[in-house]
């Protein structure tokens, strides 16, 4: 009997933004398929686990880091960040306030990950709770993106499950191709 083994590579991905944006439910939509709308705190770091057969002869671990209620210092400390090599940055499309905390988080997060090889970490960003109606979508975002760095932008809803395999795919695929 031959055993193949396949490679298997571990990710870590961070999950920033400010309090009640939806990065829980956006955690939890991805990596377990539920959602609630039960408001709860989570204390201390947490993270979710979500595993692939990424092709034939690759296996990948994702690890998806919650900030668990320390957004609300407005940084975080750089043991959160360590490791990581990607960061979805999540803003509420129904308050206009969490979006201009974005720049805000881009400094935390890039003062605090070193990439080897002065390489740029991927980011992309979030519109989240798309499912609700609201008047205007901030009609700048792409540009923002493309000012800042950002990789690309997704309307996502945790709620009815909407762009959030797509986003954390695109995400994915960007960081396995280097590896
Ligand atoms: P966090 O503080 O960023 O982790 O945000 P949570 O995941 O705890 O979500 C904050 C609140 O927004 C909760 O009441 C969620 O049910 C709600 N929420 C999260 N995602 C969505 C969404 O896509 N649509 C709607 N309508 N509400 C959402
Ligand atoms: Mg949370």
């Amino acid at each position: 009997l031959i055993q193949y083994s396949k490679k298997e590579l571990l990710f870590k991905f961070v999950i920033i933004g400010d309090f009640g944006v939806g990065k829980t439910s956006i955690i939890k939509r991805y990596a377990e398929g539920i959602y609630s709308n039960t408001y709860k705190l989570t204390i201390g770091a947490d993270f979710a686990i979500k595993t692939f057969d990424w092709d034939d002869n690759t296996k990948v671990i994702l690890q998806l880091w919650d900030i668990a209620g320390h957004e609300r210092f407005g940084s975080l400390t750089s043991v959160y960040y360590r490791y990581a090599v990607a960061a979805a940055i999540v803003f509420d499309l129904t308050r206009p306030e969490t979006f201009n905390s974005i720049e805000k988080w881009l400094v935390d997060l890039r003062s605090k990950v070193n990439m080897p090889n002065g390489q740029s970490l991927p980011i992309i960003l979030l519109a989240n709770k798309g499912d609700v109606t609201i008047s205007n979508l901030p009609h700048h975002i792409a540009d923002y993106c493309k000012q800042n760095n950002i990789l690309s932008w997704f309307i996502t809803s945790a709620k009815d499950d909407t762009n959030i395999d797509e986003a954390m795919y695109f995400l994915l695929s960007t960081v396995v191709k280097n590896y």
